[in-house]
């Protein structure tokens, strides 16, 4: 009897070992990025503009006399994170009126159903990622790739469309349909002065809303595959041209690896929020970012022709 037992737990052993090898690839998907869940202490960039997000997922808090506009949710496990940063800045998380983001990515929109759920904030999503944001991913064009993880849906209350703008207490945000790495992905844009400089200086702040692509982004039809999405190439090619004509001096993005946000905030102490003045830096992220992008389609385009 004891012989048959021990027999038993020794071939569960190895069916919990076999279970273990089965998952490990998907254990390794799910493991998070730490640079995307470690903290940075909350920062001033502008009269009222503020850093809340971690060491690369940006998070912004545009504060206005009528409340409070948040730009970007972040992971589903972010919203605790962003919470501490608004507070610490000596704001008040049920403040914050209006939800926008960068694109329905889960990086950027998993925590944006419980940050609706506790401040009761309108969600403003551009037209082409709504069914996204409110299916949670699963209308994703990569839907399916472990690259687009599913996140909680929100309802959509406003859906922006190229070139709308959002107000709230005399502030204005400016939204740029700058699609291709997902349908609706924006870069905001508005004015404002930088703490240290004369009132008069009025500075254009840009927040890119995301450029890159991998593997799975199909720009060409093939025999093997169709386009990720009718039109992604000419997306792509309309959302560089629009990033060069932005005026930019304040260089943001919805990654903090984007603006090197890590590197500038080492200078931060000395030189305070004048160190994200960048317009050379963005010069440069918009051509190499093209010059990728290009270089990807051609290859495409080369592989569909042979
Ligand atoms: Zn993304």
């Amino acid at each position: 009897m004891k012989v048959i037992s021990y027999m038993k737990f020794t071939r569960f052993l190895f069916f919990c070992f076999f279970l273990f090898l089965f998952f490990i690839p998907f254990i390794t998907f799910a493991t998070v990025d730490p640079s995307w869940t470690t903290p940075v202490a909350p920062f001033q960039i502008a009269d009222n503009l503020y850093y809340v997000g971690s060491q690369d997922l940006a998070s912004y808090l545009v504060v206005t006399p009528k409340g409070g506009i948040l730009i970007n949710a972040n992971l589903a496990i972010s919203p605790s994170q962003i919470r501490i940063s608004v507070e610490k800045l000596g704001f008040r998380w049920k403040d914050i009126k209006i939800l926008l983001n960068s694109q329905a990515h889960d990086d950027h929109m998993g925590g944006a159903a419980e940050i609706i759920r506790e401040t009761h904030a309108k969600n403003m999503v551009m037209d082409g990622d709504v069914s996204v944001v409110e299916s949670g991913a699963r209308t994703d064009f990569l839907w399916t790739s472990p690259n687009v993880p599913g996140y909680a849906p929100s309802h959509v209350d406003r859906v922006l469309h190229d070139g709308d703008t959002v107000s709230l207490g005399g502030v204005v945000l400016i939204a740029h349909k700058t699609a291709g790495h997902t349908r609706g992905c924006t870069t905001w844009t508005m004015r404002s002065r930088i703490p240290g400089e004369p009132a008069k200086t009025i500075r254009n702040i840009v927040i890119v809303g995301g450029v890159s692509f991998w593997s799975e982004y199909h720009f060409v039809p093939t025999a093997a595959h169709r386009v990720s999405y009718p039109g992604i190439a000419q997306d792509f090619k309309h959302t560089f041209a629009e990033l060069r004509i932005l005026p930019c001096d304040i260089f943001l993005g919805a990654h903090g690896g984007y603006f090197g946000l890590l590197e500038k905030l080492r200078l931060y102490p000395q030189k305070g929020p004048r160190v994200f003045i960048d317009p050379k830096g963005y010069r440069q992220f918009v051509v190499s970012s093209q010059e990728s992008f290009e270089k990807e389609l051609s290859k495409q385009r080369a592989d569909a022709a042979h």
